[in-house]
């Protein structure tokens, strides 16, 4: 797998790092039918230079992915996004999943001061009040403490799925960042659900016991619920709110906003 750095053989200081980013993400995605899941990881750990990422919530997911990652000792920071408001049953999995593999995950906790702040200002659960009460409560407990987890991060790893959402149709296995000046890297681009609950059975992947109860996206306990059988996968999350809603601002990347208007536009017409 070729290197950002060998791909265009520019005299040094040349390279527009934007175009350079783009096209080894175009050449990752091309490469990615092809492999299977550890190769995939793999070929984004050879390929990138510098220090990758990879964000877990420690859903089924993010467990398939974790277990090609540790399973190959690939030198990819594992990080969760601790926001104080987790499911116990998610702490348990992260417990397992480090006693499983031997290695520890990071945890990023929301900054105290924001965090005391935005207590004071909407009270324990202000997040209910209104989408901009609950934009606020994201930002401080995930958002920003996301920003702080990738400084510096030449990739991040991620378990978006395509088929997960409107919202995440057009996700691609490698796309260029360009708001954080990264390649993200998701792995699981083109699997369905039952592809990864088959590989966490075949591997016997630790996974959080609250997927048995219909949860089927995980995050935090106020704002996670199970779902009925033929409901939206995500349709767990923030479910007072108006449906297309449910994306916590992790994941806001402009290209896929754009591909989501289009696709609304074509069932509209
Ligand atoms: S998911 Fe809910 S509790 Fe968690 S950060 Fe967002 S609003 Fe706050």
């Amino acid at each position: 797998m070729p290197t950002l750095a060998a791909i265009v053989p520019r005299p040094l200081g040349t390279e527009d790092p934007a175009v350079l980013a783009k096209r080894l993400s175009e050449r990752l995605s091309a490469a990615a039918a092809s492999k299977d899941l550890f190769e995939r990881v793999a070929a984004a750990r050879a390929a990138i230079e510098g220090p990758l990422v990879f964000t877990t919530s420690f859903g089924l997911e993010d467990q398939t992915i974790g277990h090609a990652i540790l399973s190959q000792n690939l030198a990819i920071d594992l990080v969760t996004l601790d926001t104080g408001r987790l499911f116990g049953e998610t702490h348990n999995v992260w417990a397992a999943t480090e006693q499983r593999y031997g290695r520890r995950i990071a945890a990023i906790v929301p900054e105290r001061s924001a965090l005391e702040a935005l207590i004071d200002a909407q009270g324990a659960n202000g997040f209910r009040a209104s989408v901009a009460a609950r934009q606020s409560c994201c930002h401080v407990r995930k958002v920003e403490p996301l920003n702080r987890a990738l400084a510096g991060a030449a990739g991040w790893v991620t378990g978006l799925r395509a088929d997960q959402s409107q919202h995440r149709a057009a996700v691609a296995f490698a796309e260029r960042d360009g708001a954080r000046g990264l390649i993200k890297i998701n792995p699981l681009f083109d699997w369905t659900r039952e592809r990864a609950v088959d590989f966490a059975k075949q591997h016997n992947v630790p996974v959080n016991t609250l997927h048995a109860h219909g949860f089927l996206s995980i995050g935090c306990a106020p704002c996670t619920r199970a779902v009925a059988p033929g409901e939206p996968e995500r349709a767990g999350r923030w479910w007072w709110e108006d449906e297309g809603k449910n994306e916590c601002g992790l994941h806001a990347n402009p290209l896929h906003l754009a591909a989501r208007a289009r696709i609304i536009e074509e069932q509209k017409s």
